[in-house]
């Protein structure tokens, strides 16, 4: 699957750049530096944009840095000489035909003859003078407030990369490939074209200095010498991810609480104002979206939005910008529990699909109330959360798009990436939707989570090819990981972290969202080859090793893990099936091999060792991190027998005669083999038909447990919760999740794993729970479960099945602590874990 030793050409190079000057030609060429001599003029207009300003200082600088020549940069009317290079709006170039105002946004020219270049786009009317050895923090201004487009600053750039062969692969002078070239002469050429993907925004503007944090004893990582704000601002010019239109999408109800609030308390999930103002609106509360009097405020903030008037209130265009208004809920899963909401929701169809039907309905309604006012008005709709997979029988409005949030670091699972697309597919097709963008978790897994870093360039190239190919694919946003940086204790600024790690993940998508034309192959071999030098082979090899690792079917197999696992949980999956001691010796040969092959001093030399720090080194942090805890060494899996015999009487009180026969099960642990902070305990019994737990969990603080879920449904898992998990032996299976909060509330899921949308499909449990609460010591759960739902029949004596007891604690303190029977060594979706109990026949 992966191609270690083929290396293909690159082809993407329009012009190719000429070394030996050849006499018969050398008329029909332009010349612009020779032996080290400039042989041309930059020419700026008059007035030139910041746009053309900083393409003229850039390509200068790159000039210089390929033949020594330092070609001169003068405003139209100064004395020239040579050849002309018209960089933005000129006379020359308009009399050519070429004004910026006649290009899209986006879209940019090359047009090389034997006496002059022109490079041109569109650009913004702004003017203001940049310094190029400045921060170039008037960029970031120009980029920020207005819908900046960069086309001068495109053509510059297209340039130098497609006929000079520069590439800008991480940010600072050491991500630069600069070919030396004492005699610079080129070929006459034109090319006209546009970004493919209009839609391109990344978070910080700043860089990490130092492109990688190996500071790893340091107690936080984030000091001011990090921030380097130039050199990420030119990172993302040169590689066109600034200049498409502004895109903001979030959640869209943002504030809407204290402007409503107090007013409409029925618009909210809650109800009651006086409770939501003692909850986290954004984590804990969300609208009710069959509140009429709540969709025509959404109708009438929209049409001020396009109206161009002020924001009603601070945040009601948090989710708009340019052409587009974006609508998103809240960021929990605590959903209204009115009766019409409830009605709407399908619980049956899984955990990211039991919305889908309530928000795409809404939002459709919004998009058709709207377009009879503001016919040009589109909305966006993000698929996030309980409604990311296509509403079943609804045809978008034209004027309704999507924005879907996306994992591809978890296509080493074939069937979820095989789903993943059919979802996109759906929503074109079966939804009809015409815009579709995408978000981007291009932090996941989360780097303080310890994890094996998924150097993935090849899947997250594929998959940028993939959606390009869309005609409705519009760009979106690509969320990377991000600092804060301090200075005098104060908050200075956020940097992008760990663009070493990153780049394999962003550059690529930046390439082919540029140019789809691109072939994904070429570009990663040049990227080699072009990067390490020397050391190229070794460094693909190495790359490669880790992104086959990441992907390996046969360690994920033997790992049981699955795509819904990610962050903390997958701790045991990352270091006991993938870096393993073996793999990690592999890996550090490979990079030793690297060393050896880049000459010392060289350029290549500390690209490699960027590579040992940012991504080798991290790897062995983050494995001495686990072997370091309690995660490497978790208890063994707890073993129970379990009596069938009669049942006892349930009514939360735990004193049936029953449960005097039987054990109590400690919970005393935490997910990760922690200390439990607040003990819990259990007992099982069965009769043929049920088993009966019953769950006791002290409590010092009852008066602050959360208890917000009054009907069935995930968020009872966001309240002070018991969590059970069930399988029958063997496990690989399907398995069962449900839960239980402190008002009886039941939640019930099936999970067979076979993808993203793989949860549930119409499964139901009847499983009950009665609950007492006693007022500063504990909560007692006796829970009911019918084994027919389950295995379709009474359990028999010596069958063993899996069964995982876990509770979810909020009433602690402000961190929730997870605790479970069997220590999961992470998220408690780890069937691996799960303890066994066997039934046996009781003891009279
Ligand atoms: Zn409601």
């Amino acid at each position: 699957m992966l191609h270690t030793s083929s290396f293909v050409k690159v082809s993407f190079i329009v012009v190719s750049l000429v070394s030996a000057v050849d006499a018969r030609s050398e008329a029909r060429r332009l010349v612009l530096v020779r032996d080290g001599h400039p042989l041309a003029t930059i020419v700026l207009g008059k007035k030139p944009t910041t746009s053309a300003q900083l393409a003229a200082f850039d390509l200068q600088y790159h000039l210089r840095m390929m033949s020594g020549a330092t070609v001169p940069i003068v405003r139209e009317g100064q004395k020239t000489r040579g050849a002309l290079i018209l960089v933005g709006d000129t006379d020359r170039s308009g009399a050519l035909g070429y004004r910026g105002e006649d290009f899209a946004h986006s879209e940019f020219l090359v047009d090389a003859a034997p006496s002059r270049l022109v490079l041109i786009g569109r650009d913004t009317g702004d003017h203001e003078e940049v310094d190029y050895e400045s921060d170039l923090s008037v960029l970031c201004r120009y980029h920020a407030l207005t819908q900046a487009p960069l086309g001068t600053c495109h053509a510059a750039h297209t340039f130098l990369e497609r006929v000079l062969g520069v590439r800008w692969y991480l940010p600072t002078e050491i991500g630069e490939v600069i070919p030396e070239q004492r005699t610079i002469a080129i070929e006459p050429m034109k090319l006209r074209r546009a970004v493919k993907a209009p839609y391109r925004a990344t978070h910080p503007y700043a860089v990490n200095r130092n492109l990688c944090y190996d500071d790893y004893k340091a107690v936080d990582w984030q000091h001011d010498e990090h921030y380097d704000l130039r050199s990420g601002v030119l990172y993302w010019i040169r590689n066109k991810n600034w200049g498409g239109p502004r895109l903001q999408v979030n959640h869209s109800f943002v504030n809407w609480d204290r402007a409503f609030g107090a007013k409409h308390p029925e618009w909210f999930s809650t109800k009651s104002w006086e409770k939501m103002q003692k909850l986290d609106y954004q984590f804990q509360t969300n609208p009710c979206l069959s509140q009429e009097g709540l969709f025509q405020a959404n109708l009438q903030i929209i049409r001020d939005y396009y109206d161009g008037k002020p924001e009603p209130f601070q945040g009601a265009y948090w989710s708009a910008s340019g052409a587009y208004f974006g609508i998103c809920l809240n960021d929990n899963g605590s959903w209204c529990r009115c009766a019409p909401c409830v009605a709407q929701y399908r619980p049956e169809a899984g955990d990211e699909a039991s919305l889908s039907n309530y928000f795409w309905t809404y939002v459709n309604r919004l998009g058709r109330a709207i377009t009879r006012t503001h016919p040009r008005a589109a909305l966006i709709g993000l698929a996030y959360s309980d409604y990311t997979v296509p509403p079943q029988d609804i045809r978008f409005e034209p004027n309704v798009g999507v924005m879907i949030c996306r994992m591809p670091y978890r296509y080493w699972h074939a069937a979820y990436h095989r789903n993943d697309y059919a979802q996109i597919r759906s929503f074109l097709e079966d939804c009809g939707a015409q815009t579709l963008f995408t978000w981007e978790y291009l932090i996941h897994p989360w780097v303080d989570s310890n994890p094996f870093t998924p150097v993935i360039p090849r899947i997250n190239a594929r998959d940028a090819k993939y959606l390009t190919g869309l005609a409705a694919f519009r760009g979106g946003y690509m969320q990377l990981h991000l600092d804060a940086v301090m200075k005098d204790g104060a908050r200075n600024g956020l940097v992008w972290s760990h663009p070493v790690m990153d780049h394999f993940r962003l550059y690529f998508r930046l390439k082919i969202y540029d140019d789809p034309s691109l072939d994904v192959e070429a570009l990663l071999s040049e990227y080699y080859e072009k990067f390490y030098g020397p050391a190229a082979r070794q460094v693909l090899a190495f790359v490669a090793a880790l992104e086959q690792r990441w992907s390996d079917p046969e360690a994920r197999a033997a790992s049981g893990a699955f795509p819904h696992q990610y962050g903390s949980s997958n701790a045991r999956v990352w270091w006991e099936h993938l870096g393993t001691r073996a793999f990690m010796n592999r890996a550090e040969a490979l990079l030793k091999a690297a060393k050896r092959a880049a000459p010392v001093g060289s350029v290549y030399a500390q690209r490699v060792d960027l590579l040992d720090r940012g991504v080798l080194q991290l790897l062995r942090n983050n494995r001495r991190q686990f072997a370091g805890s309690g995660l490497a060494n978790l208890p063994p899996i707890p073993e129970l027998d379990v009596p069938i015999g009669a049942a006892p009487r349930l009514d939360g009180r735990g004193d049936d005669a029953v449960w005097r026969h039987v054990a109590w099960q400690r919970i005393e642990r935490t997910n990760m083999n922690a200390g439990a902070p607040a003990a819990s305990r259990f007992k099982a019994v069965a009769d043929r038909d049920r088993l009966y737990l019953l769950v006791e969990c002290t409590e010092r603080f009852t008066e602050r447990i959360v208890a917000q879920m009054a009907g069935r449904g995930p968020a009872v898992l966001a309240d002070d919760s018991i969590e059970l998990f069930v399988s029958k032996e063997p496990v690989g299976g399907r398995y069962y999740q449900l839960g239980y909060n402190t008002l009886g509330s039941v939640f019930e899921l099936a999970l067979d794993r076979t993808g993203k949308s793989g949860d549930t499909a119409s499964w139901r449990g009847d499983t009950s729970a009665r609950v007492a609460l006693h007022a500063n010591e504990r909560w007692v759960a006796e829970i009911a479960i019918p084994w027919q739902p389950f295995s379709g029949g009474p359990v028999k004596e010596g069958e063993i099945w899996r069964l995982n007891v876990c509770r979810n604690r909020r009433a602690g303190s402000d961190k929730v602590e997870f605790t479970n029977w069997s220590v999961c060594g992470g998220g408690f979706h780890n069937p691996q874990r799960f303890g066994r109990i066997r039934f046996v026949a009781a003891q009279r």
